[in-house]
């Protein structure tokens, strides 16, 4: 018997619930993996409250590192023992059960831990810049909660590349972190201006905005680009975006819109081993290094997700197994 955490119900932190089950032995074309570390995500906070409406109940959580236990019928190019990482449902759990095309073995110079703080957030910034809106060097763009997850990972890809990064954070220590990581400026967007303040440090405008933040910042993340422009939308964490209009692309001069989703980009071995071999390549060229602003006990779960909706978190949060 191995713990994990059943969503039984959807909501707050008191659907978390960690309890006993038998993982099995895996089928043909899995593999058993026991985990060591697993990522917070916002998405978790999602799936929690039932934002994404899957079917109960369910494992949470998206994205783990671990050692493989055990290698079912048919599989290739694993064997127990292998340190590994993926992206998929189910990884708050001691031991779980996955498809072996869904995990990549960890090279040397990624431990488990800044794989478990990388994986998710890491290859989200890597579709982001490189193709959901393939930003250019010398380029400029607004990245929203800059000094996040996925955030802190921005600012130093984006640096790599050669990149003008206009962060928003929250505080004015985060926006400070967010500097120290390779923004070339970040903007406190609890200010009434902070609109103004991208558009006059941008020189009017950016090309393209990366909004996780949705709701609150839609209007503005608009507003803050030139005409033919990119808004990519790809999270919610002040809530989804409920009051969109096409005819706002249109009067800000022909804007477009994307609303992206990380599971699309890794969908094959192929393009999995693309994102995640992109990902892995930065970070042992020491151009990205993981950033942990918190580690936690897996017991612990429910204080991670309290401290994230919180805003309280900067850069990753691992729960320790
Ligand atoms: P973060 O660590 O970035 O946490 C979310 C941050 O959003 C907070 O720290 C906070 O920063 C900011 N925020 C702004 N408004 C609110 C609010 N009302 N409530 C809570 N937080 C708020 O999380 P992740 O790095 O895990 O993810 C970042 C975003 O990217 C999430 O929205 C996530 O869903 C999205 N995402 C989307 C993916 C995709 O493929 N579509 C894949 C991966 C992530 P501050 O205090 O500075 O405002």
């Amino acid at each position: 018997m191995s713990k994990a955490v059943i969503i039984r119900q959807t909501g707050g932190l008191e659907a978390l619930t960690i309890e006993d089950r038998d993982v099995g032995m895996p089928g043909p074309g899995e593999l058993r993996i026991r985990n060591t570390h697993i990522g917070l995500n916002y998405i978790d906070v999602y799936f929690r409250e039932g934002l994404y409406g899957t079917d109960t109940p369910f494992v949470l959580g998206a994205e783990g590192a671990g050692h493989v236990t055990d290698v079912g019928e048919g599989v290739t190019g694993f064997k127990v023992g292998d340190r590994v990482a993926y992206v998929n449902n189910g990884a708050y759990a001691e031991e779980r059960l996955i498809a072996a095309d869904k995990v990549v073995v960890l090279p040397d110079g990624v431990s488990n831990e800044d794989a478990a703080a990388i994986m998710l957030k890491g290859m989200t910034v890597q579709y982001l810049f490189k193709q959901s809106y393939a930003i250019q060097p010398g380029q400029t763009c607004l990245f929203h909660a800059a000094a996040g997850g996925v955030g802190l990972l921005a600012c130093q890809w984006a640096k790599a590349l050669n990149v003008r990064l206009i962060g928003t954070a929250g505080t004015a220590e985060k926006c400070q972190l967010a500097l120290d990581h390779g923004a070339t400026h970040c903007v406190n967007y609890r200010s009434d201006d902070w609109v103004e303040q991208v558009r006059e440090l941008s020189g009017d405008g950016v090309p393209v905005v990366y909004d996780s933040v949705g709701q609150s910042t839609m209007e503005g993340s608009l507003d803050c680009l030139k005409p033919f422009g990119f808004f990519i939308t790809y999270g919610n964490a002040s809530g989804p975006i409920s009051t969109f209009a096409p005819a706002m692309l249109a009067s800000r001069g022909s804007l477009y819109m994307q609303r992206p989703t990380l599971f699309a980009y890794i969908a094959s071995r192929a393009q999995l081993n693309r994102v995640a071999g992109d990902l892995f390549n930065v970070v042992r060229s020491g151009d990205v290094k993981p950033v942990i602003g918190r580690r936690l006990p897996f017991a612990e779960v429910a204080e991670a997700h309290r401290g994230l909706e919180a805003r309280e978190t900067i850069g990753s949060t691992i729960l320790e197994v």
